[in-house]
């Protein structure tokens, strides 16, 4: 279990990044939530042992990390939002060279940890070319071999399928979740689809703040019945609906515009019930805490 306790952050400069932050993280994959800016990357940045907490904790089965940052390197895998790589470098050597890094110093071992990987992040046929020449997809793959060397207990990949098109996108996220349950894994994203797919529980962030905690679907059954949907005509109709109700969300579809509001009783006015769904979820909290 991950315990993180009232982290706060204000950078140089003033801005603050967490206030107050406090989840409780089992095993199993996580899902962190929110727009840019909102202060994934800091949180994620400190349980790496990257940057150093104003105020908290975090505590992993006990282990506090910000304290005792080399023991939790050794425990750590991370995926950083910029994997950066050496070019001419193949990726057997990339992971044989980390490897060694790791404390991994048995040859027979490394062989074998090394050549595993390749094998789960489907590199095996690529493994001897320059990393430099990998795509997008093939480099995040590379990233979750490197985070995995020495069985790390945490896991932390942040903004992983940023720039990824969807053939990739899905074997990355396949490869995800194959990864043990028995390691706390925290996916950071701005996409609502990943945690959909992936995460048994996720947390929405949103200006530093934790906005909601808990199990996805629960989290959509909580919205069963509130969420309506529209067809607006013109403007004037657009702004007489955003004037009269919460709007959660609005989107193209066919070219005509559909708002999406949330009122726990009809709206009448042409509404129909519509499915709830995360991104329901996602954006109802957001909207719902954005300051005026
Ligand atoms: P996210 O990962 O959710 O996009 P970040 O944690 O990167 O959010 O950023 C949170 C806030 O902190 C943003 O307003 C960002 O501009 C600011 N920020 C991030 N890193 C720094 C830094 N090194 N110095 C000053 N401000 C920063």
């Amino acid at each position: 279990m991950l315990s993180i306790r009232n982290l706060a952050k204000t950078y140089p400069g003033g801005v603050r990044a967490l206030r107050d932050v406090s989840l409780e993280i089992p095993p199993g994959m996580f899902g962190l939530i929110g727009p840019n800016g909102a202060g994934k990357s800091t949180l994620m940045k400190i349980l790496a042992t990257l940057l150093e907490p104003d105020t908290g904790s975090a505590t992993l089965d006990g282990l506090d990390l910000v304290a005792n940052k080399d023991e939790t390197r050794r425990l750590l895998g991370y995926l950083p939002q910029e994997f950066g790589v050496y070019p001419k470098m193949s990726a057997v050597d990339m992971l044989r060279h980390l490897a060694v890094m790791k404390g991994i110093t048995k040859s027979g071992e490394r062989k074998e940890i090394v050549e595993g990987l390749l094998q789960q992040t489907n590199l095996w046929d690529v493994r001897k070319k320059a990393l430099g020449g990998y795509s997008g997809g093939m480099k995040q793959r590379f990233g979750i071999a490197q985070a995995l060397l020495a069985n790390p207990r945490l896991i932390i990949v942040d903004e992983p399928t940023a720039g990824l098109d969807p053939a990739e996108r899905n074997r990355f996220l396949n490869l995800l979740s194959s990864i043990g349950r028995n390691v706390v894994v925290i996916l950071s994203t701005h996409i609502v689809e990943d945690v959909r797919e992936l995460c048994s529980r996720m947390a929405i962030i949103s200006s530093g703040e934790l906005l909601l905690e808990g199990v996805p679907v629960e989290t959509i059954d909580a919205l069963k019945g509130r969420v309506w949907r529209k067809v607006v005509g013109t403007e004037a109709e657009r702004e007489a609906i955003e004037k009269a109700f919460p709007v959660i969300s609005m989107h193209l579809v066919g070219g005509l515009q559909e708002l999406r509001i949330y009122s726990e009783q009809s709206p009448g006015q042409g509404f129909a019930g519509a499915e709830a769904d995360l991104e329901d979820v996602y954006f109802h909290h957001l909207t719902r805490h954005r300051p005026n």
